[in-house]
């Protein structure tokens, strides 16, 4: 394939400061792939880390952003089999380092030696470089095969949806037939309503603050919405579940309060998922937790292989990431895309860019 020397990538140089610059165009390590980036998703993660920074991220002015991206494989390392030039992929974020305990046992996502380089983990767009730019290196076991009936843009929530089926890993995995609140109906919470219904969840209660949001859920399998800015979701969770509250509350919104209406929407010894990260530490009456004998889960991103797991419940179309999508821009105007994602401007949800145009 004919691969260019340089290409641009979107460079974080200070907080709030992400300039499109030319770099070169990474080489593939033995283990690793080349991908043409075709489709990188702006995140919530995303504006964390260009406003306030994450942990083990790259030295300023070498760090390439974008962590939920898709593409075609251009070039392998010397050691992949797995993948061809011209295999259409997804990427997921993380990689273990393959030889902590956490690894080990198959739980990488909380790798300890998160953002260790030379012990070999990675974060794509995190602890090293990722998906804004139009070519990345990926190592093999962060790459799926990307199904023929799946676009790219679509393929961007994959990460998201991996994670809410990590989440209901976590718990147990079997919801066939529970009652499951969602609560946040931002793109987790979404792809949480379908995958819940997809596992055989009888009732599915979706929360929100936003109706237009609650109405996309009830469109996506919700069978009750509630918002909270004009109803009380715990007596609407127990008037639809004849008091007894949900078997299963997937906590997807990140919100102050949460917390709180978790605990007391939860049916007693029912389990509680956080999918959400919070943007400073909340309060909660853990009490109602202990008293009740409810467990308190959570998840950090999309273990347990879920992404390609999520990609065949897409490919099986049980989920779709498609109405999720609401805008595209090219590379040029990342920073256009990311005042869209914040602001919610023209009721934006997923934001979409698009390296090669
Ligand atoms: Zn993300
Ligand atoms: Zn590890």
């Amino acid at each position: 394939m004919d691969i260019p020397k340089k290409m641009k990538a979107a460079v974080l140089y200070d907080f709030n400061d992400v300039r499109i610059v030319e770099r070169d165009v990474p080489e593939p390590g033995p283990e690793e792939v080349l991908v043409r980036v075709e489709a990188c998703g702006i995140c919530g993660t995303d504006i964390k880390v260009v406003t306030q920074g994450m942990p083990k991220m790259p030295p300023m002015g070498d760090f390439i952003i974008g962590h939920e991206y898709s593409g075609v494989v251009v070039k392998t390392g010397e050691t992949v089999d797995e993948f061809k030039e011209g295999d259409r992929v997804a990427v997921e974020v993380h990689k273990g380092c393959g030889r902590c305990r956490n690894c080990l046992l198959g739980d990488y996502t909380a790798c300890l030696n998160y953002g260790d380089l030379s012990k070999g983990h990675r974060a794509n767009g995190l602890s090293c470089n990722g998906g804004f730019a139009q070519y990345a290196v990926n190592h093999v076991t962060t790459l799926y095969h990307l199904p023929d009936n799946i676009s790219f843009d679509e393929s961007t929530i994959i990460t998201t949806a991996g994670t809410s089926i990590f989440g209901i890993d976590k718990v147990g995995g079997y919801i066939v037939g529970d009652t499951v609140l969602v609560i946040g109906p931002g793109p987790i919470g979404l792809m949480t309503v379908q995958i819940a219904k997809a596992l055989g969840a009888e009732t599915v209660i979706l929360s929100g603050t936003r109706d237009s949001r609650l109405e996309l859920g009830k469109r996506l399998g919700a069978d009750y919405t509630i918002n909270v800015k004009n109803e009380d979701v715990k007596e609407r969770v127990m008037e639809i579940t004849g008091g007894l509250g949900a078997d299963l509350v997937l906590e997807g919104s990140g919100g102050d309060a949460a917390l709180q209406q978790s605990l007391e929407c939860c049916r007693k010894g029912g389990k509680i998922c956080i999918l959400a990260f919070y943007k400073h530490p909340i309060t909660a009456d853990i009490s109602i937790a202990v008293k009740n004998g409810m467990n308190i889960y959570t998840v950090r991103g999309e273990g347990n292989l879920s992404v390609g797991r999520a990609l065949s419940l897409m490919a099986q179309g049980k989920i779709t990431g498609k109405p999720l999508h609401t805008h595209s821009f090219p590379l040029d105007q990342l920073n256009s895309g990311f005042k869209t994602f914040v602001e919610r401007i023209g009721g934006a949800m997923k934001v979409v860019i698009h390296p090669q145009e």
